[in-house]
């Protein structure tokens, strides 16, 4: 037997397990499909399709019932989807014309109708709308598994602890585990935002996802150790690996439980200098998790994802009501909705963008938002409705100029004319601020402090905009450094003019959640950082342990030195004289 087997994967939720796999095989069941005859056989069929979706529904009604129970908020919502999904008219309609008109089985019916549906969706470069095509994937396994008439529900008692290797987890199933009994799931499917992967964060079960064909290199009993932090997995470790990692599970859940302490103290350094924590969240399905994990608020609420997984452009109401809940539940901490930033390397499917050469430097974002007056004023009404229930903050994503900010508060202005002329409630006061991620607009970040409440820094586009580097290009990714003197001049740059103009500033970058550049960040005097909720606690951890006075030093020593490399060794020669403990282990 082959030992020590490593396969990397996705880590969707941190944490180390080491158990005995159970593969759980949930792929549609095979049909032979056939050609109907007479009348009676396509009414049969009908029935048969209606009768497989009750019971679908029926069945995920039943796994809600135990997700509340377990208070699983996410997984409460995802179902509420699939449910939805399941009493979708049209999708119901379609199936039942293709068995009328075509003349074919419940189940033929039932695939050619979710096929022509996923097309639609697969048609778009996007990866998180890739993942959500997965939904349309679960409800129909379910509904052919009740066609078949097939046991739905997964794992009754498997008796002993053990890891599951899927396909994939529908959050039906995944609500459905034992948590006593299971230790952690790994699956083919799925990336950081699928929702096999929010369930197994909310329910804090170590797991790696896009481990393709995992279940082809596991068979049914293999020892396996997932390593969540990482995403990797490990099949059959020898006695030296399995130690290795027991220690590591030990380490780990120790340092988790530490962390824990940190979710109700304050942010400040040290020395008593005050750093607000908030997270970054896609989905509302997140909101449970930024409250778990102790945070200011909503630093920054991507928006682009109610738009790319949608048939339709959401309407003002849907919008609406998603940023009222938002807020309410959030509530009083502030979440800062940011305005959509599509282009660039997320597209919609309805709106039709003409095929740039260079998208990243196209028509993204805010310049998309004024050209699509309608889309923008759309949202803008919903955000300011919804602010009336909340404390809500607009945010406006690659301002490369003072025009746009102009031209932005002037729709604003007419949105809440609008509003008032309709006799709609909402926040006559609303803090606008902007996203600082193009280089133009961090030069004259002091002209544009003069217009706006808050800056909001996204290095990850500012760095790919400054040192002219493709984020997605794999190629070259080995240049892309946020120690790179310029980024960290630039950023200086940035916080000083915020700050000479009386205004806060936030990063939201990914540069924000890496513990490595906190202590520049404090030096340099950063207000904000906002991140993802599960990096919270570690960077509090790091923030309460630090020096301002030190860090700020330190800083003044770092911007003069020549290259990254110069930054990096001269930060972890500080790193002892910054901080009252050693955090840096690398
Ligand atoms: C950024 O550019 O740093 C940012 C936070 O925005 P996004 O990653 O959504 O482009
Ligand atoms: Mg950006």
């Amino acid at each position: 037997m082959e030992q020590n087997i490593l396969l990397k994967g996705i880590g969707a939720s941190p944490g180390i397990a080491i158990g005995k796999a159970l593969l759980v095989d949930h792929g549609r069941p095979d049909f032979s499909h056939y050609r109907l005859s007479d009348p009676q056989e396509i009414q049969q069929e009908i029935d048969y399709l209606h009768r497989a979706i009750e019971e679908s529904i029926q069945q995920l009604m039943r796994a809600k019932k135990e997700v509340s129970k377990r208070k699983i908020k996410e997984a409460q919502y995802i179902i509420d989807t699939h449910i939805l999904m399941l009493q979708d008219k049209v999708l119901i309609a379609n199936a039942v014309k293709k068995i009328k008109n075509e003349k074919v089985d419940a189940a033929w019916a039932l695939k050619a109708t979710m096929q022509e549906l996923k097309k639609n969706i697969s048609s778009i470069d996007d990866e998180y709308m890739k993942e959500r095509s997965s939904d349309l994937d679960y409800i129909e396994k379910r509904i052919l598994r009740n066609l078949a008439g097939k046991k739905t529900d997964i794992l009754s008692k498997p008796g002993e602890k053990i890891i599951i290797i899927a396909y994939d987890l529908s959050p039906a199933d995944t609500a459905n585990l034992n948590v006593e009994e299971v230790l952690g799931f790994v699956t083919e499917c799925g990336g950081k935002t699928s929702h096999t992967a929010i369930m197994a964060r909310a329910l804090k079960l170590p797991s790696v996802v896009g481990l393709k064909d995992v279940s082809k290199q596991v068979k049914n009993g293999d020892m396996v150790i997932i390593d969540g932090i990482h995403g990797v997995i490990i099949v059959n470790p020898d006695p030296e690996m399995l130690l290795k990692y027991r220690q590591k599970k030990i380490h780990y859940e120790e340092f988790e439980r530490k962390l824990l302490h940190y979710k109700d103290l304050t942010s400040e350094t040290y020395d008593g200098f005050n750093i607000g924590l908030f997270a970054n969240i896609e989905i509302v399905e997140e909101v449970s998790s930024v409250l778990d994990y102790g945070a200011d608020g909503i630093g920054l609420f991507r928006t682009e994802f109610l738009y790319i997984n949608k048939r339709e452009l959401p309407t003002e109401e849907e919008l609406y009501s998603i940023f009222k809940t938002v807020a309410q539940t959030i509530a009083p901490r502030p979440v800062t909705i940011r305005t959509l930033d599509i282009g660039g390397d997320k597209f919609m499917s309805h709106v039709d963008v003409a095929e740039e050469m260079n998208p990243v430097m196209g028509l993204r974002a805010i310049r998309f938002c004024l050209k699509e007056l309608t889309i923008f004023k759309t949202q803008l009404r919903a955000i300011l409705r919804a602010g009336a229930h909340g404390n809500i903050k607009i945010l406006f994503p690659m301002i490369s100029c003072v025009d746009e900010v102009v031209q932005i508060k002037k729709i604003i202005h007419e949105a809440k004319r609008e509003l008032k002329r309709e006799k709609k409630t909402f926040t006559p006061e609303m803090e606008i601020g902007i996203m600082i991620e193009v280089p133009s607009a961090a030069t004259i970040a002091d002209i544009l402090a003069r217009e706006v409440n808050f800056f909001s820094i996204g290095t990850n586009d500012l760095i790919q905009y400054l040192l002219a580097i493709d984020r997605v290009n794999e190629q070259v990714a080995y240049l892309y450094e946020p120690l790179h003197p310029a980024v960290l001049r630039l950023l200086k740059n940035i916080i000083d003019a915020a700050h000479d103009n009386g205004i806060r500033v936030a990063m939201c970058g990914e540069m924000a959640g890496d513990p490595t550049y906190i202590p520049i960040l404090v030096g340099l005097g950063i207000d904000e950082l906002s991140m993802n909720p599960i990096a919270l606690l570690e960077t509090k951890q790091v923030i309460r342990s630090l020096y301002y006075t030190k860090c700020k030093e330190m800083v003044e020593k770092l911007l003069s030195l020549p290259t990254a490399q110069a930054v990096r060794s001269s930060l972890k020669k500080h790193a002892n004289s910054v901080s009252s403990k050693i955090y840096l282990d690398n």
